[in-house]
């Protein structure tokens, strides 16, 4: 696959370049391996779970309160660590990573979207996105053009110079999407990234996950969407209690 060319792109254009990471790997992209994590003497957040997500692959991941989903986004994202079983992402024993190696893995590998959005709103939408690259160390210029090129795919251009306080809750949440794909990042996740959503924004963003995945990026997203479940997930698992129920 050729990587696309890295150049800002003026106005917004149609989404034809996908600027996103390649989808092509023979190794399944995350690896759950009878992982139990436990917080303390009661049941465990999750228990002897064992999933495996190919690159390309849209999963949804349902359940209801309590069931487990953001113990696995954390231990996904190397936020926490699994009291039993391994983790592996994109190759990375993330359960294995030391606190320095844990942040450069996220801040390489992982795009992270909220429910909430999470942009920081003294930075302008432009600077927003840029802030992952800055924090690895891209050239500037580089960093510029490709933040560019992913507001242009998502149609965000003409807003670069706003504030997130000017923004509609639709349109923040493509800026945070365009800032959690800056680094290329192997996988994306989304932590219910409608639930703040009213309904025209959280289908827009529905149909922009859709859209992404077809393009090739990996998404896992937990949610109580089932819209978002049904539009995008190209398949669906669900939680009960820190155990998947359905495949
Ligand atoms: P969900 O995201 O599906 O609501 P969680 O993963 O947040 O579920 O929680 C699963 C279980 O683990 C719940 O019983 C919750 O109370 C417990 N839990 C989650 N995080 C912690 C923590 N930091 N300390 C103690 N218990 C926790």
């Amino acid at each position: 696959m050729t990587p696309p060319a890295e150049t800002a792109t003026a106005g917004d254009a149609p989404r034809t370049a996908t600027p996103l990471a390649s989808p092509f790997m023979t190794t399944p992209l995350i690896e759950f391996n009878d992982v139990t994590k436990a917080y303390g003497d009661g049941p465990p957040a999750l228990d002897g779970l064992t999933l495996e997500v190919r690159a390309g692959e849209a999963l949804a991941v349902l359940g209801p309160s309590g069931s487990g989903k953001s113990t696995l986004l954390n231990l996904i994202a190397g936020l926490d660590r699994p009291t039993r079983g391994t983790v592996t992402v994109d190759g990375v024993r993330v359960d294995q990573l030391g606190e320095a190696a844990s942040a450069l893995y996220r801040r390489r590998r992982i795009g992270i979207v909220f429910q909430f959005f999470n942009l920081l709103d003294d930075l302008t939408v432009a600077d927003n996105v840029l802030l992952p690259a800055q924090l690895a160390g891209m050239p500037r210029k580089k960093a510029v053009a490709r933040a560019g090129e992913l507001l242009a795919y998502l149609g965000m251009s003409r807003h670069a110079t706003a504030f997130p306080g000017r923004l509609s809750g639709g349109e923040r949440q493509r800026v945070a999407v365009a800032r959690a794909l800056m680094n290329r990042p192997s996988l994306l996740l989304a932590d219910e990234p409608t639930g703040a959503l009213d309904t025209a924004s959280g289908q827009e963003v529905r149909k922009l996950l859709t859209e992404l995945n077809r393009d090739g990026q990996t998404v896992l997203l937990v949610t109580h969407d089932l819209a978002l479940a049904d539009t995008c997930a190209t398949r669906t698992v669900e939680l009960v209690d820190g155990r998947m129920v359905t495949a």
